[in-house]
């Protein structure tokens, strides 16, 4: 795909793929026909943007432990399109103002903040408290505080808090995780990860202003970039130094447009990664002492690719949001944290707060 044809839109059409694929099964039409749910458990999906609408409402059409139960919009007109394509009750559709009545609701289980990031906290927070678990959009939060808020109020609420990191239930990630973390070919010696697309969207939409997405193509897409390699190692970088490239300031007048950065590891071990809103870039390459391999496309929701010592990986595509829901009612159910709980979330965005400080100070900044 050219660059300068790609775009969040096309993002879409290529990540659908796997969607798309799967939707012609026939056990797909009577899940998603289906009105008895049974024991699975109810999820609220709060802000019915393009996420919502493209990714997580046709995935719990796909899921076996969790339906699409509850909305939660600032728009009358989506609620009414909303409850008739998904046969959702008028009791388990809510608005902003009345979103905390939701707790009196025996419907909704697990509300799933799909909002921009600046009202991530107030939403997790204001769920948790309804007594909802909670999952919440990438990346978690403006900053690492704010995610240490969140989680505090998760744990004293007794609620259990995960973040949407789909990739680690989508097969080549996950391989990718085994290879590098039990040292299949020997120590790591080189990570690089980059994931960016061309911003061709609105000039005024929240993630273009830092004060409602924390940053741009770092906060946005560098997040995917940052748990690479952390995934690959299995280990916490310590330090952090980064650089960027704007070359379309008028655009990205607020916020990010190309970062480029170095994480240290402990041991002084290296990785390289960068994020953009203005290259298309989806790609994790690792070598070991003896062997090596990659993902590209890696981070999308599907057409995700690999190879391992060139032999190209044989992994089915898959509803990536659908393993992601499904395990988390499991671990709802079985009262443990989830593999992808608030704290990796808090995580790597120690790790972007490191690197917003570094570009100010132009050197190596500590983590965390
Ligand atoms: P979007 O702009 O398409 O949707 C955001 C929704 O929030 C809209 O429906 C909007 O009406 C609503 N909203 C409520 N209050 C708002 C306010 N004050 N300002 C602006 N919008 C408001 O965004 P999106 O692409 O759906 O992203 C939503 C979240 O999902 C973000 O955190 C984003 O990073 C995340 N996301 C994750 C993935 C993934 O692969 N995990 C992919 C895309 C987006």
């Amino acid at each position: 795909m050219s660059s300068n044809k790609f775009s969040r839109r096309s993002f879409i059409r290529t990540s659908s793929i796997g969607i798309g694929a799967l939707a012609l099964g026939p056990a797909l039409s009577s899940l998603a026909a289906s009105s008895k749910p049974g024991k699975k458990l109810g999820i609220a999906l709060v802000g019915l943007g393009y996420y919502s609408s493209g990714q997580l409402a046709p995935a719990l059409q796909h899921t076996e432990n969790c339906y699409l139960a509850g909305i939660v919009t600032g728009t009358p007109a989506k609620a009414v399109t909303w409850a008739k394509q998904y046969n959702i009750p008028q009791k388990n559709i809510y608005n902003y103002q009345n979103f905390d009545e939701i707790a009196h609701n025996p419907d909704i289980d697990i509300v799933y903040v799909v909002l921009p990031v600046f009202l991530h906290k107030e939403y997790t927070i204001r769920a948790a408290k309804a007594g909802k678990h909670v999952i919440c959009e990438k990346p978690m939060a403006l900053n690492a505080k704010d995610c240490e808020e969140m989680i505090a109020a998760c744990k004293k609420a007794d609620r259990l808090l995960s973040i949407g990191y789909r990739l680690h239930f989508e097969p080549h990630n996950m391989e990718v995780m085994r290879l590098g973390q039990q040292h299949i070919f020997g120590k790591v010696t080189k990570i690089d990860t980059g994931n960016g697309f061309t911003y061709n969207g609105d000039p005024n939409a929240w993630r273009l202003k830092k004060a409602l997405a924390g940053g741009g193509g770092l906060m946005d897409m560098g997040i995917y970039s940052i748990q690479g390699s952390r995934y690959t190692l299995g280990q916490e970088p310590i330090a952090v130094k980064a650089t960027q490239e704007k070359t379309k300031p008028e655009l990205f007048k607020d916020v990010d447009e190309t970062v480029f950065w170095e994480l240290e590891f402990p041991g002084g071990f290296k990785t390289t990664g960068k994020s953009s809103y203005n290259h298309d870039w989806s790609y994790l390459k690792v070598e070991e002492e003896h062997g090596k391999f990659e993902i590209g496309p890696a981070y999308g929701y599907g057409g995700i690719d690999g190879s391992v010592n060139g032999k190209q990986m044989s992994y089915p595509q898959m509803v990536q949001q659908a393993a992601q829901m499904d395990d988390f009612v499991k671990c709802v159910n079985q009262n443990k944290q989830s593999r992808v709980p608030g704290e990796e979330g808090l995580k790597d965005m120690k790790v972007v707060d490191a690197i917003y400080r570094s570009l100010d100070s132009g050197k190596w900044e500590k983590i965390g």
